[in-house]
């Protein structure tokens, strides 16, 4: 099956999509499945937007919402993850899960599905250490803060992860497992990101939870974003068999850049699939049972939340039985297809922006997401949404208020500013001020931050990548995947790196 990897989508999924029928039309092939390494940017209307951590002149509303909307399909069935880049609104009203839009899943904070007998985990955000213990306490409206420390991961998504026996094909992450840099070419890395010399070599680039998932599930792909570059790497692992044996386990590592004219934005990877079985996506029995035996686990709270260990009497090992997977999949009447029930739970942007189309207005605080009810009810597990106090969003027969009729005049006044119907400021505080642009200095955990445009975007046409051998890159032929070659380098007159002074410090 063809599965192309896309590094930071950054809202521009029709461009995505536009390129890859190009490439079908080329190549005369079909592509099966997409899969997204993070700063997705599933921004609904300008609330979301507002939600976005990112400088306010790259804030864009982008193109989901037409898929969002129904204005547009997608014509590939799309899994992704999230990055630190995204409407973290939206994604909490799926913290396990769940389409965002017709046809693109969001894999949930961490998640694990099934597509045609291909086994696919993923963990959402990026590390910080500062966050990691704690529990999921962040819920809009965001302050500065929260709206920065919502997409940090979480010690219990990976604790979950890790829980995980049974072997997965592809393993999806936003930021870079910590040290991977040490399996592929890192002069040529250096040679393109010169500004990651120092933490490469105090191995301290990428993320130390990730490094760990990595040795300890050795998926065969691992694919991520973040750094907006491309580097392929062919991690080995030493795994001792029953009989004491050593054996090496390899991962076949890819970061790739993100979505611009002549980048490696887009890889085709050919994959085994079973053949006997749609290319839909399923639940994974054992990510069930692992959910269900640590749902107690679960924490809304800032403060912080040990993973249990050895030495208590509690049990601190959740690798699930064959018995206790049987019982998580019965409480799906073993049905785990996924079911296609995605609905919106905010109105959609409207771009003609006309005040009488508007609708009513609606919270902007935590909502509860329908399709995530229906998960956790089936499988009797807690919504995080729940126990912090969301509410029902518009989709459901539990619509927020709509505004009376004395504030609804205001409506007209304005379009965009924090005083309009579409609006509704999440922060007294506006973000401008916290950041410093451009700066020579990246913070410390933030290293992709390097956000350019093409000058002029209308005008740039995004050359379709072409399934050839990729003669530079001898690891990118072992993985039998088919690469994109760039004919250009892309003008990097623009190079702004740029530092939000808040983000993380
Ligand atoms: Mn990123
Ligand atoms: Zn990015």
């Amino acid at each position: 099956m063809k599965i192309a990897v896309e590094g930071c989508a950054h809202g521009e999924l029709e461009r995505i999509y536009d390129t890859l029928a190009l490439l079908e039309q080329k190549e005369n092939v079909k592509i099966d499945l997409l899969l997204c390494c993070g700063d997705f940017q599933a921004v609904r209307n300008q609330d979301d937007l507002n939600c976005l951590a990112v400088p306010q002149k790259y804030r864009e509303m982008g193109t989901f919402h037409k898929y969002y909307s129904g204005e547009k399909e997608a014509p590939i069935l799309t899994i992704f993850i999230g990055g630190n880049h995204e409407a973290s609104n939206y994604l909490q009203e799926m913290p396990y899960g769940g389409w965002a839009a017709p046809n693109i899943y969001y894999l949930g904070y961490a998640g694990c599905v099934n597509v045609a007998g291909i086994r696919i985990a993923g963990l959402s955000g990026i590390y910080k250490g500062r966050d990691f213990m704690k529990g999921h306490y962040e819920k809009p409206p965001y302050s500065e803060d929260t709206k920065r420390s919502v997409y940090h991961i979480r010690n219990l998504d990976v604790f979950r992860l890790k829980q995980l026996q049974q072997p997965i094909d592809i393993f999806l992450s936003h930021d870079w497992p910590r040290g991977v840099y040490h399996f592929g070419d890192v002069d040529k890395l250096l040679r393109a990101k010169p500004f990651f010399k120092e933490e490469v070599l105090t191995n301290s680039l990428g993320s130390a939870p990730s490094q760990e998932l990595l040795s300890v599930l050795k998926p065969k792909f691992w694919f991520a974003a973040h750094l907006h570059v491309k580097f392929p790497a062919i991690v080995t692992h030493t795994v001792t068999d029953e009989e004491g044996d050593k054996q090496v386990g390899v991962t076949k590592f890819l970061a790739l850049d993100k979505c611009l004219p002549r980048r490696h934005f887009l890889q085709v990877v050919d994959i085994p699939h079973n053949s006997e079985q749609p290319i839909k996506l399923s639940y994974d029995p054992e990510w069930l049972a692992i959910l269900l035996l640590t749902n107690h686990l679960l924490s809304v709270k800032a403060t912080t939340q040990y993973m249990p260990g050895p030495g208590g009497t509690d049990r601190y090992i959740f690798n699930p039985t064959a018995e206790e997977i049987d019982a998580a999949k019965a409480r799906f009447e073993d049905d785990l297809l996924i079911p296609l029930n995605f609905e919106q739970t905010v109105p959609p942007h409207d771009p003609t922006g006309h005040p009488a189309s508007r609708p009513p207005r609606y919270s902007i605080g935590p909502n509860v997401n329908p399709q995530t009810t229906t998960f956790c009810e089936s499988l009797g597990i807690d919504d995080p949404m729940v126990l912090i106090g969301g509410v029902r969003g518009v989709g459901s027969p539990f619509i927020a208020k709509p505004r009376g009729d004395d504030e609804e005049e205001t409506g007209e006044e304005t379009d965009d500013g924090p005083s309009s119907l579409w609006s509704i400021s999440t922060s007294g505080t506006p973000s401008r001020s916290s950041l410093v642009l451009p700066s020579p200095k990246l913070t410390e955990d933030e290293q992709e931050q390097e956000m350019e445009k093409p000058k002029e975007p209308s005008k740039e046409t995004f050359e379709p990548p072409r399934i050839t051998e990729d003669e530079e890159d001898s690891s990118a032929q072992n993985m039998n995947e088919s690469s994109i070659p760039s004919v250009k380098r892309f003008k990097r007159r623009n190079y702004n790196l740029y530092q939000c002074g808040s983000e993380d410090d």
